[in-house]
């Protein structure tokens, strides 16, 4: 397999707050790489499902309402900012309602069916990095390099509340935690597609470490691999 940085795909997968999202982002701006938030995606159709009040066990109106969804990721000033049916809904896909939402919604074997075909069609020429769930066990099993991102429940929870308290959403860390719990619990006992490891993906233990070292942790482990593809 070819390792030139322009046709990689680095998966990062992991539960809520790991910082898979921050480094991912970082680590595509260093590499010049497309950088692909699939969370924001199973966000932003557990929004549309939210507003259009359909039940999820109506599976021929889900069917209806994802054939005629587009969500789109564009790059703004060094930002992502999601679209949805060309509505910017970057804030919107961010509240603690819609983090409740999407659990239910991402487990549902239509919703990831539509979502992976259209992650699979987004990669399917390399040069991205993904964060999400089930990027190296699912979405892009030949990544050419997984990581696996994790840190200890209350460290997450105190990063995300700080980042809601940002955008001016005001909650207590213990209500944080309790909600990423319920989050982690569900993604990874989930039956299509849950939270786990790849047998192959590095891990990464953020808990101790800055954004600073993260990023390069991972880009020390892609300029291992360049030398490689001189042999191929
Ligand atoms: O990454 P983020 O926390 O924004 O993801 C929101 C939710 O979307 C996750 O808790 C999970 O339920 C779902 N998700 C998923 N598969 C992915 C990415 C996210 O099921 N690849």
């Amino acid at each position: 397999m070819s390792h030139s940085v322009s046709d990689m795909i680095i998966a990062l997968d992991g539960p809520a707050g790991s910082g898979k999202s921050t480094t991912a982002k970082l680590v595509a701006q260093k590499l010049g790489l497309m950088y692909l938030d699939t969370g924001a995606m199973y966000r932003a159709v557990a929004l549309k499902v939210y507003r259009s009040g359909i039940e999820l066990t109506d599976s021929a109106a889900l069917t209806k309402l994802l054939n005629t969804t587009k969500v789109e990721q564009v790059a703004e000033n060094g930002h992502s900012k999601f679209l949805l049916d060309g509505e910017d809904v970057t804030e919107d896909i961010r509240t603690p309602d819609i983090s409740l939402w999407v659990g239910p919604v991402s487990e549902h074997p239509l919703v990831r069916e539509y979502l992976v075909s259209w992650q699979r069609e987004i990669g399917k020429h390399g040069g991205l990095v993904a964060d999400g769930r089930d990027i190296g066990t699912v979405v892009f099993p030949d990544a050419t390099l997984k990581f696996y991102v994790e840190a200890d429940v209350h460290t997450r929870a105190v990063r995300r509340q700080k980042e809601l308290a940002a955008r001016g959403i005001q909650q207590s860390v213990e209500e944080v935690e309790d909600a990423i719990r319920t989050r982690d619990l569900r993604d990874s006992t989930r039956e299509h597609s849950p939270l786990r490891r790849a047998p192959d993906a590095v891990e990464l233990d953020t808990t101790h470490m800055t954004i600073g070292d993260q990023v390069e942790r991972v880009l020390y482990l892609v300029a291992k691999l360049k030398p490689q593809s001189k042999e191929h």
